[in-house]
């Protein structure tokens, strides 16, 4: 056979279009495109249920006056019933002004301190508990997973999730124990647990050989590991090392899956508490 291969121009460019999308949706996946999807499936959710939602994109250089403007405006406005400023906020602001702008009775986040502050106080009741560890705890009720006396370790000490979670655990009378970066052999330490809520942001951190046998595993950890076989070059793996934990817990929140629904669920389970308590709804 002497006849020339055909250099097909098409089907390369084609080939070529389809890697610089690839590689586009990476780039914007990587970029903090995050926050606009967060948003834009809460809107989504919000409007599934009944609930309407306004969003105010503001510029990236926008002032901190500007947004605190409009976090003011909807303070006042009594047809709003939650407030949530979607982090990370552009760094020339202070999140610490941004957020304590919000008045707590909309603060459905739960983000802010006097909320925080009632969490961590006996006797006292936070308006809202932040939406990613009340989801947790929610997965556990509704498994009739016993936390009452029982051991749970955190792992992770943010103030989003892993804070607000210990100290949800111990509203419960868990006896909890939070570890973090600084945490002398975390796996001992977990090991004694009986309900685990991990919130770290390590691929895989979390072991087989760190956990009790039957104890109860919430991972709420979402983080990209490289994957050249996925079209995006990486996938989201949790904390937890799935295969080998799935094997020794006696339940398991998978990733990607269990908890980041709920996060937006508990936002909603929020506004509504916070509209039944303007109108006196019971
Ligand atoms: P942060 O980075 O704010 O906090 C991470 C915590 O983990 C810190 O307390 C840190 O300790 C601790 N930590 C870090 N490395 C280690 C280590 N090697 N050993 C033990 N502890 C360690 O993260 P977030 O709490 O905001 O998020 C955690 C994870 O959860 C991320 O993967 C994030 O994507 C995910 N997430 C998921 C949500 C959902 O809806 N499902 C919502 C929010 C977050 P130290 O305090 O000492 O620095």
């Amino acid at each position: 056979e002497d006849s020339a291969k055909v250099i097909d121009g098409k089907s390369v460019a084609k080939e070529i279009r389809e890697e610089i999308a690839a590689e586009i949706l990476r780039m914007k996946e990587s970029m903090g495109k995050d926050s606009a999807t967060y948003v834009r499936n809460k809107k989504k959710s919000c409007e599934a249920v009944g609930i309407n939602s306004y969003e105010v994109r503001l510029p990236e250089d926008s002032s901190e006056q500007e947004v605190l403007k409009y976090i003011s405006g909807f303070n006042n406005d009594t047809s709003v019933h939650g407030i949530l400023v979607q982090l990370p906020l552009p760094s020339h602001m202070n999140e610490q002004n941004v957020l304590n702008a919000v008045c707590i009775e909309k603060d459905v986040d739960g983000f802010h301190p006097l909320n925080i502050g009632r969490l961590a106080m006996r006797d006292r009741e936070p308006l809202f508990v932040p939406c990613t560890p009340k989801g947790c705890i929610q997965l556990l009720h509704r498994y009739g997973v016993d936390i009452k006396g029982k051991m749970a370790v955190v792992i992770g000490r943010s103030n989003i999730v892993g804070m607000p979670a210990a100290l949800l655990l111990q509203r419960e009378d868990a006896t909890v124990s939070v570890v973090h970066s600084r945490t002398k052999n975390p796996e001992e330490i977990t090991r004694e647990a009986d309900n685990i809520i991990s919130a770290v942001g390590q691929p895989n951190m979390v072991r087989g050989s760190w956990i009790k046998h039957g104890s109860v595993v919430i991972d709420v950890g979402i983080n990209p590991v490289e994957d050249a076989n996925s079209p995006r070059g990486y996938r989201l793996v949790g904390d937890v090392c799935y295969e080998e934990a799935s094997k020794i817990a006696s339940a398991i929140t998978p990733v990607p899956g269990e908890v980041g629904p709920m996060t937006i669920a508990m936002l909603l389970s929020n506004t509504l508490i916070s509209a039944k308590r303007v109108n006196n709804f019971k």
